[in-house]
């Protein structure tokens, strides 16, 4: 009974050190938080021990491991819609560099469309702008713009030629064109011209011109900096920007990537002109007609 009653004092003892240990640690210890003082900076997110077991009282080599999240599966944030669409188009080919033009659309997730001339021995090139998914259109058989011009019957004529050969490439009949010059040339008869145009109309035809123009259209010695400066930032004046460029220049196929990138940035997608539900024309069959009945 001794022992036991001297065992009890002594643990009575022990635990009373211990006690005044633990008290005097936390109001000399540096760092102790006082009342009202807040150590833990507020960006420091608390939460309750996930279990009861204290790492803490384990050596380093047994502390459990960071619980490894499986990763989880966030959807990309979806690109605002801004409800801008640029419409890249290149006329007068296809040439043997469409290949390359149409591995930067793909590369940059863009599209186009073609306003293509016949080119002999060129089937390769407008197959591959078709299976691109780009947009396969009509500029003119014969580029040359007296004989086209000269008369309705002679417009038509090279106009259904192109059709008909671009029949080859695609499922249904072209009917979205670029008249060449635009609708806005001036090289032949004003009148003349006015009837092709209303004519169009008539036949269910739809002509594309332009707002934006890189200035490619020349054989003088521009630059990449060039043709980007006639787009950039001309081409943010519109929520859709039709844009006149040509292939074949190398200081366009340059430009393009870049071109392709400022649009996007300022939240342009890429579209083709058949999804336009108002063409871009800079004369139009009721500018025709007024001139007719003059
Ligand atoms: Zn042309």
């Amino acid at each position: 009974m001794k022992h036991r009653g001297l065992g009890y004092t002594l643990i009575s003892l022990c635990l009373a050190v211990a006690a005044v240990d633990v008290a005097l640690f936390a109001a000399f210890a540096p760092g102790s938080e006082k009342p009202g003082t807040r150590l833990i900076p507020e960006h420091v997110e608390i939460r309750a021990p996930e279990s009861s077991s204290s790492p803490d009282s384990l050596p380093s080599s047994e502390l459990p491991k960071p619980v490894q999240k499986p990763p989880v599966n966030v959807p990309p944030a979806p690109e605002p819609d801004t409800g801008k669409v640029a419409y890249l188009t290149f006329d007068d080919g296809p040439t043997p560099k469409t290949p390359e033009v149409l591995k930067i659309l793909k590369d940059h997730k863009a599209t186009a469309t073609f306003f293509t001339v016949f080119h002999p021995e060129s089937d390769i090139y407008y197959r591959r702008i078709a299976d691109s998914g780009c947009q396969l259109a009509i500029h003119a058989y014969n580029h040359d713009y007296k004989p086209l011009y000269a008369s309705v019957e002679s417009y038509f004529a090279d106009f259904y030629k192109m059709q008909a050969y671009l029949r080859k490439f695609t499922k249904t009949p072209v009917t979205d064109f670029r008249f060449p010059g635009g609708s806005s040339q001036t090289v032949t008869d004003k009148r003349m011209f006015c009837k092709i145009i209303l004519e169009t109309q008539k036949q269910g035809l739809r002509y594309f011109d332009w707002n934006v123009s890189a200035g490619d259209a020349t054989n003088a010695k521009i630059s990449a900096e060039y043709v980007y400066n006639n787009i950039i930032p001309a081409a943010f004046q519109y929520d859709r920007p039709v844009i006149l460029m040509h292939e074949r220049s190398p200081y366009t196929r340059a430009a393009l990537p870049r071109i392709i990138e400022a649009l996007k940035e300022k939240g342009y997608s890429f579209g083709q002109v058949k999804d336009l539900s108002e063409t871009v024309q800079h004369r139009t069959p009721a500018y025709a007609a007024k001139v007719l009945a003059e």
